[in-house]
């Protein structure tokens, strides 16, 4: 947990000599804990001293990467119960389990599908992000599949088996890609650590009880095992609600380092709905990795549609680039309407151009992603700001007409729009839902 200044004070030498460039030592404190300054500026600090500060200023959830350069996938350094406290900073990673007792076939058809499941939404790409090789066949076949799967897919990896010699001939052909092994038991703890630590790969650890759990992770970091994510195992979906959340509160609020790792969760069931209904409750709270068996697109998409949701940043809303954006063939007689660059206001208003069939012009108006009402409440949605929007990205220069179609909602600056831009102001409809037949009859 973090310090706080007089904390940081207390370890201190508190002999005021300067050297840190700071007039005394509870200065450089105070600086200390805001994280302003390092802890190598002060020669004086005891070793213990040293220790103590380093500590706290590791996060409370650690940060584990798998995969490597551009496939690199992070999870945890989570810094927050409650998503409206601050934002969750690393979305849960999502992906699909691969038997490797199905055929090569069946596995290809898998990875295709699998590689498909991209959509856009908002301005932003979703994408599923993991992909689980769990062993049921001899180590041989386990090693087949992964070379399968290695060459099928750029997906950050997991390796899931049982037979230590299956998980050591598997990393000796994907550890460049530094997959993430399942699983350390309290049982096997001593061989599978000594897979991670030669290979350098994360590694889950797995008990059904946190307490064993907690000893496990001490366990595995004396071996030099630190980048680990914790796994509680199969249970009914209230009790793994409750594993999750009991992680991160111990790990946030009572600064308990041996569960502060990001927690993978599997869900297998037969029904695809009731498997992404389980997979949302734990995007939720607080899983880190949440593995499925179903790869259809209508599960895959609910799930990311839901994550983006959730790790968005609560204070920043999210906005598109303002600019002119043009709709289907528009000419130099198509309609311009003017609306906000927040994400979802600008979405909607393209989806019912769309419908409408009408090529037209949106102008995005800078509104640092604030919707219509908000916008023009805050004055970052006037006449002079839409006039610079008009004038920055030379509107003129792009129709031959001269007019302007402006939401509903805001009808109340058409005259002192038209006045400041030379623009012919329309009033448009106040829902976007009434753009097409709006445009239809312009
Ligand atoms: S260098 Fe260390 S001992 Fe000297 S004033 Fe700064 S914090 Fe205090």
């Amino acid at each position: 947990m973090a310090l706080s200044g007089l904390d940081i004070y207390k370890l201190l030498p508190k002999t005021n000599c300067r050297e840190c460039g700071f007039v005394t030592c509870l200065a450089f404190a105070m600086q200390l804990a805001k994280k302003a300054v390092s802890i190598d500026k002060c020669p004086y600090l005891s070793l213990e001293a040293k220790k103590a500060l380093e500590a706290s200023s590791l996060p409370p959830i650690r940060l584990v990467s798998i995969g490597e350069a551009d496939n690199k996938l992070d999870i945890g350094n989570e810094t927050v119960l409650f998503r409206h406290e601050e934002k969750f900073h690393h979305p849960c990673a999502i992906g699909f389990i691969i038997e490797d007792n199905l055929s090569d076939q069946e596995i290809k058809q898998r990875l295709e599908k699998i590689n498909k499941l991209k959509f856009e939404r908002i301005g932003q790409e979703l994408n599923v992000n993991i992909l689980a090789i769990r062993q049921n066949n001899d180590k041989k076949r386990f090693q087949e599949v992964v070379k399968l799967v290695l060459s099928n897919t750029q997906l950050s990896l997991v390796l899931m088996s049982d037979d230590i010699e299956a998980l050591r001939g598997a990393l000796e052909i994907s550890a460049s890609r530094k997959p993430l092994i399942y699983h350390a038991t309290i049982e096997n703890m001593v061989l599978v650590s000594k897979l991670a630590q030669d290979f350098k790969v994360p590694l889950v650890a797995t008990s059904v009880d946190l307490e064993t759990l907690s000893n496990l992770t001490r366990e595995l970091n004396s071996q030099k095992v630190e980048e680990l994510v914790l796994d509680t195992g199969k249970k009914p979906v209230a009790e793994k609600v409750w594993d999750l959340t009991q992680i991160r509160r111990l790990a946030l609020k009572k600064s308990d380092r041996s569960l502060g790792y990001p927690a993978l969760v599997i869900v297998d069931k037969k029904d695809f709905y009731e498997e992404a209904i389980e997979a949302a409750t734990y995007i939720v709270k607080y899983a880190g990795i949440v593995l499925l068996k179903g790869f259809e697109a209508y599960e895959a998409l609910s799930l990311l549609t839901l994550r983006q949701n959730i790790y968005t940043d609560p204070q920043k809303p999210l906005q598109m680039e303002p600019k002119l954006y043009p709709v289907g063939s528009v000419s130099d007689k198509s309609p311009v309407l003017v609306t906000t660059n927040f994400s979802l206001t600008h979405y909607t208003v393209l989806g019912e151009v769309e419908a409408s069939k009408i090529p037209s012009y949106i102008l995005s108006v800078d509104t640092e992603g604030m919707s219509v009402l908000t916008a023009w409440a805050a004055e970052k949605f006037t006449a002079e700001k839409i006039t610079d929007s008009l004038n920055k990205f030379e509107v003129k220069n792009t129709v031959t007409h001269n007019r302007l179609i402006i939401p509903g909602y805001v009808a109340v600056m058409s005259g002192d729009l038209e006045d400041k831009s030379g623009w012919q102001v329309i009033v448009g409809p106040k829902e976007a839902a009434g753009i097409p037949s709006f445009l239809k009859n312009l």
